[in-house]
C-alpha cells in the first residue's frame, strides 16, 4: 500500500491452477487428501481436499500454527475441502499440513502432507521521492500502527460459518488482472515491506464490486489505503479493497456477490488512481487473483 505506483505489471508469483493434483499425502480410516498443486510459492493459495469412504463429520486443519476451516459443499457427504494460505513472506521450505476430525459415524481420521514452499518471483522497485513521502511524522507512524493492530485483530478472527458460496471475482467490470502483488519497494536506500496486494489502475468513480458475499467488518477512511473496506467472507477469509474515493457499505452490512461496496479513487498515500485488492487468509497475505482462479471451473 506504501506509496502503490499504478502501472500495470504483470501477475507475478501465480501458481497454475488447474485440475486436483492426485494424492498428496496420507490419511488413516481409508480417506485421501489432495491438494490443488503439487508445489506453492509464497503468496499462493491453496485447496485441500479430504475425501472419505464414510460420510466426514467434522474436519480441521493445522498449517504451521494457524487452523485450516473446513467446509463441505451441499450433496457432498464424503468430502470436506479447505483453504491454505502461503503468506507472502513466509520462509521458502517444506512444511506440514496436519488434518484430524472423524466421519459421522466416530470414526478418527488424520491426514499429513508435505507442502513445499518456494521463493515467490518479485519484483523490486528503488525509488526516489522527497523526504516528506517516505517518512511519516510521528503523529502518522502511530495512527498507521495503531490501524495495522486493528486490521490485524479483524484478519485473527474467523467467522464459523462461510459466507461465501461459488466463485469469486475481480472486483472491477472487465479486469481479469492486475500488477505488483509481493513487489518490494526501496524508498530513498531503504527497503519497505512488500505489497500485500493487486493494483488495478482504473479511472476515479469506477463501481467496486464485492468479490464475493460477505459482512463488512471495517468501512473508513486509514492512513496508508485511504478509504478503505474490508469484507469478511468466513472462514477466515477477508478481501480488501483500498484508495476508495467513496465508501458505499457500512460495518456489519451483509452484501451479495457483485454487489458495489465503493468507487475507485486515490485516497491514502498514493500516485494516482487505483483499487488496491487484498485478500488475507488465515492471516496469510495470498495474492487474491488465485482466488478467482481456484474457484475458476
Ligand atoms: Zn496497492
Amino acid at each position: 500500500m506504501w506509496f502503490a505506483a499504478v502501472c500495470l505489471g504483470p501477475s507475478l508469483g501465480l501458481l497454475p491452477v488447474g485440475a486436483m493434483a492426485k494424492e498428496a499425502g496420507n490419511c488413516t480410516a481409508g480417506a485421501t487428501l489432495r491438494l490443488s498443486a503439487p508445489v506453492s510459492s509464497q503468496g499462493s493459495l491453496l485447496l485441500v481436499e479430504v475425501k472419505s469412504p464414510k460420510p466426514l463429520a467434522e474436519l480441521k486443519g493445522d498449517w504451521g500454527g494457524r487452523s485450516v476451516p473446513f467446509w463441505q459443499d451441499a450433496g457432498r457427504e464424503r468430502v470436506q475441502r479447505g483453504l491454505v494460505g502461503v503468506d507472502l513472506e513466509k520462509a521458502a521450505g517444506t512444511y506440514d499440513l496436519k488434518v484430524t476430525g472423524q466421519t459421522a459415524s466416530g470414526e478418527k481420521i488424520s491426514c499429513r502432507a508435505m507442502v513445499a514452499v518456494r521463493k515467490g518471483r518479485f519484483a523490486t522497485e528503488s525509488l526516489h521521492v522527497e523526504n516528506e513521502f517516505v517518512e511519516p511524522n510521528p503523529e502518522q507512524i502511530k495512527r498507521a500502527d495503531e490501524e495495522r493492530q486493528r486490521l490485524r485483530e479483524i484478519f485473527d478472527r474467523a467467522t464459523p460459518e462461510r459466507l461465501w458460496n461459488g466463485k469469486f471475482r475481480v472486483p472491477l467490470d472487465g479486469v481479469s488482472t492486475g500488477g505488483n502483488f509481493g513487489k518490494r519497494r526501496i524508498l530513498n536506500g531503504k527497503p519497505g515491506s512488500p505489497h500485500g496486494g493487486v493494483d488495478f489502475p482504473a479511472i476515479t468513480g469506477t463501481p467496486v464490486h464485492a468479490a464475493q458475499r460477505g459482512r463488512v467488518a471495517l468501512a473508513e477512511e486509514l492512513f496508508f489505503s485511504g478509504n478503505t473496506v474490508v469484507l469478511d467472507h468466513g472462514l477466515g477469509i477477508y478481501t480488501f479493497y483500498g484508495h476508495l474515493s467513496e465508501i458505499d457499505v457500512k460495518v456489519g452490512d451483509d452484501l451479495e456477490a457483485g454487489a458495489v461496496l465503493g468507487k475507485v479513487g486515490a485516497t491514502g498515500r498514493v500516485t494516482g488512481p487505483h483499487l488496491h485488492w487484498g485478500l488475507t487468509v488465515e492471516r496469510a497475505r495470498v495474492n487474491p487473483l488465485q482466488i478467482v482462479r481456484l474457484f475458476e471451473n
